[in-house]
């Protein structure tokens, strides 16, 4: 988002906001707020279809309030959607790209003009503080412009080859990249516009027809996403939205044999499970998984240790420990380890837990009872394996008692073979450890399933060493905006290595859009 002061919204510019994102995000919250509770439908075939089953999404920050109805969808409405999807393949397919990038052009415009709404949306829902909320619907936009700028940099995919060295024949050959049909994607609750309108916005820009299922906590941001994409033109059937829980309506989405591809975002056990069950059919499928993260940061004896607390402290309790690209493990070579702490724990003390729609709130609550449940039990086996720097409690007293909020913590001394220094824990708890070496901390940094970002302070000489040891898709040296955190479509393209992530490249980058279509060999030959 480019406001008329020339600021341009990214997960690194958010900490400075001019005065009239807080103006806009306060009107909006006030218009929002008179629609909350009404009815949202399924959209399928360019309609709204209403169930007979249907749920409450409801405030984690006052599970009082309700957002909005829903309707829970089943194997039938996979089934039409998959039909909706399928007949508007062919023309959609066959639409000029640069129609087609006009035409998501228009949506990407339409979310800029709706991010405030959007944002609302995403802080009551999600419980996003009002810069996190606001980042996401910005890069939402971005991520769909910067799905068109592929396009257009690659002349829509279509590239003249060599021609074949015969005499008396004229052989040409034209490589083009095609969609493959029908593409679903599915989206977690932490970045329910990012995840949703990217990976939708790749796949409609390439050619092919969409089928967006979100999170059952947070149906409703993804519905405003899919609303600008109908109001931007996208004709009936091209995208569709549907809800209801992953385990039936979703399963019957995987395995449905019309389905030609997906973009899978969220945890890796549902997503290796994915897989495999997305797998049993009569050929490959294309597969994007974005899976979870177990992010380190290092910290050499070099480091600028201001730099180094303020980035670990953002990455580790910007949206409540709830990004796959938290920090939540931190490595510190022995002799800045006390140094380190010292300045974490004041950093810290300072964060504001609470309404998130509110100015000075950094965390607001975790998304639902089982994350609150599952603070309460981690904190619990801390409490026997290690000692807390910060933190260490449940907030539910007053004001903090109708939602699901968590005292953000650090912990030291808990031993470097327990097993939550591997386990993806996604609430705001990050452990540190002291090191002897880099090396020590890089190989421990690596020990790991997953490989998504991580963070280092040190000298320049180390950054680069970190950059070529380090297995993971983003890696960041001395980024005091965040240590592990904060990537944007067209600067940090977002994807992560090992058990991260499927695809090896990464999305808002250089290389995504390809993973959306399949290539074709054109060669026509002509005697002469
Ligand atoms: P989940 O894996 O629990 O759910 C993700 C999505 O999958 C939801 O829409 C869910 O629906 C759906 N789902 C669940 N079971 C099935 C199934 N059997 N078939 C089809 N769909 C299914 O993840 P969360 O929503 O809790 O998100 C958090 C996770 O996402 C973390 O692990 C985080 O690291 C990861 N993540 C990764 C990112 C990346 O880019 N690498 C970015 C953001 C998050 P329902 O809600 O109805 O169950």
């Amino acid at each position: 988002m480019k406001a008329e002061t020339g600021f341009r919204l990214t997960y690194a510019t958010m900490f400075n906001p001019p005065e009239t994102m807080h103006t806009c995000f306060e009107e909006a919250l006030v218009r929002v707020r008179t629609r909350l509770g009404g009815e949202h439908g399924l959209f399928i075939d360019g309609r709204d279809v209403f169930t007979a089953d249907k749920f409450e999404d409801r405030s984690p920050a006052d599970t009082d309030v309700v957002l909005g109805v829903f309707q829970k969808g089943g194997a039938q409405e996979a089934a039409a959607a998959v039909a909706a999807a399928g007949r508007a393949f062919p023309s959609w397919s066959k639409t000029p790209w640069q129609e087609r990038v006009s035409m998501l052009r228009r949506a990407a415009a339409i979310m800029d003009e709706r991010i405030f709404d959007i944002g609302v949306a995403m802080a009551l829902e999600v419980g996003k503080n009002r810069m996190e909320a606001l980042g996401d619907a910005a890069e939402t936009a971005d991520l769909v412009r910067y799905s068109c700028d592929r396009m257009e940099a690659n002349n829509g995919f279509i590239n003249e080859m060599g021609c074949d060295p015969l005499s008396g024949f004229d052989s040409r050959n034209t490589s083009v990249l095609c969609p493959y049909g029908v593409w679903l994607v599915i989206s977690p609750f932490n970045y329910p516009s990012a995840l949703t309108g990217g990976p939708a916005g790749a796949a409609l820009v390439a050619g092919n027809t969409v089928i967006v299922k979100p999170a059952s906590d947070t149906p409703w941001t993804a519905r405003l996403i899919v609303d600008c994409l109908r109001d931007a033109g996208l004709p009936n059937g091209v995208v569709n939205y549907l809800t209801g829980p992953g385990s039936t309506l979703g399963q019957a989405l995987i395995e449905h044999p019309d389905v030609a591809g997906l973009t899978f975002t969220g945890s890796k056990a549902v997503g290796m499970g994915i897989y495999r069950d997305f797998a049993k059919s009569n050929w490959v499928r294309p597969t994007i998984l974005e899976l979870g993260g177990k992010n380190p940061a290092i910290v050499s004896r070099h480091a600028d240790l201001d730099d180094a607390a303020s980035g670990i402290m953002r990455s580790a309790f910007g949206l409540q420990g709830q990004k796959c690209s938290a920090c939540s493990r931190v490595l510190v070579e022995a002799p800045v380890y006390d140094a380190l702490v010292e300045r974490l724990a004041p950093l810290t003390a300072k964060l504001v837990v609470g309404d998130p729609t509110e100015r000075n709130v950094y965390l607001g609550p975790v998304i639902n009872k089982s994350s609150f449940h599952d603070f309460q039990n981690y904190l619990e086996e801390i409490g026997q394996a290690g000692r807390f720097l910060t933190g260490g409690k449940v907030l539910a007293e007053g004001a903090y008692g109708k939602g699901y909020f968590c005292d953000p913590t650090f912990v030291a001394d808990v031993s470097l073979f327990h097993r939550l220094w591997k386990t993806e824990m996604f609430v705001p708890i990050t452990l540190l450890a002291r090191v002897a070496s880099l090396e020590e901390a890089m190989a421990i940094a690596n020990d790991v399933d997953y490989g998504l970002t991580a963070g280092f302070y040190g000298a320049e000489e180390e950054a680069s060493w970190f950059f070529e040891h380090c297995e993971a898709g983003i890696v960041y040296a001395n980024r005091p905006q965040g240590a592990t955190t904060g990537a944007w479509p067209g600067f940090q393209p977002f994807g992560g290595w090992k058990g991260s992530g499927a695809s090896g490249k990464n999305a808002g980058g250089l290389y995504y859009l390809p993973l959306y279509m399949r290539e074709q060999i054109r060669n026509l030959v002509r005697r002469g």
